[in-house]
């Protein structure tokens, strides 16, 4: 039989990530799971309490009613990943601006991180699983036998993500949006708790000039070489 691994795709934000950890997952007939949409699920959540404000994020409400929120993440059948929390879908709404300024704030507080870890951990307790993040490799798996580092240049990922969202009809300003990744890898990189670094164990994937099939090719090709146990 062949063996099922874990697949830890971590890296910057808007660099094409869970598009590619979606169509490997098919690919592998594996669990997807976009853990960042995770965060934003938290975000929306306590944004939707009105515990974040203009400069103030209630973290002492946000804390004590986080073990009673409940998230749901399901993928249907045509790949599209469903995000539920206490029961209303907010598949789209976690991707707006609003959500996008606030999430990495929201990802910064300890106690937000350990509850969805724990979740992610058991998500994939049986491993094959493809899980896209910024901690994967290094907190959620660090004995994921596979773990991908992602990285491409600002413009071009603000080009992408612009491009994403005027295709479904969100008027948004390329600035803005090149301003947002700026300050999202900046938070990432810097905050105390889990910063997004590259594990020593990663392989690196710069798609500044990759297109998505050539990605999802060589993806494939270290997958293939990871299930064989040949790093
Ligand atoms: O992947 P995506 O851009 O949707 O993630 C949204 C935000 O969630 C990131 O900017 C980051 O602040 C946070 N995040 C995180 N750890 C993860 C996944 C996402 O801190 N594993």
């Amino acid at each position: 039989m062949i063996r099922k691994i874990t697949i830890a795709i971590d890296g910057y934000s808007s660099t094409g990530k869970s598009t590619m950890a979606k169509a490997l997952a098919q690919h592998l007939g594996y669990l997807y799971v976009d853990s960042g949409a995770m965060y934003r699920a938290v975000t929306w959540w306590a944004m939707s309490r009105g515990w974040v404000s203009d400069d103030l994020i209630d973290e002492a409400a946000l804390t004590q009613n986080l073990p009673d929120m409940s998230l749901e993440l399901t993928t249907l059948g045509d790949g599209i990943l469903e995000v539920l929390v206490d029961g209303a879908r907010i598949t789209e709404a976690i991707r707006s601006m609003e959500v996008a300024q606030r999430v990495s704030q929201i990802a910064s507080i300890p106690e937000v991180r350990s509850f969805l870890v724990a979740k992610q951990q058991l998500m994939g307790l049986r491993k094959g699983v493809v899980m896209d993040g910024r901690d994967i490799g290094t907190v959620v798996f660090p004995q994921a036998e596979l773990k991908v580092f992602v990285q491409a240049d600002p413009q071009v990922r603000a080009q992408r993500r612009y491009d994403e969202l005027t295709a479904k009809g969100q008027i948004v300003d390329f600035q803005d949006i090149l301003s947002n990744i700026n300050d999202r890898d900046y938070q990432d990189t810097h905050r105390s708790v889990s910063p997004l670094v590259q594990a020593k164990d990663a392989r690196v994937l710069d798609n500044t000039h990759m297109g998505m099939a050539e990605q999802l090719a060589l993806l494939i090709s270290w997958a293939e070489l990871a299930i064989q146990g040949e790093h």
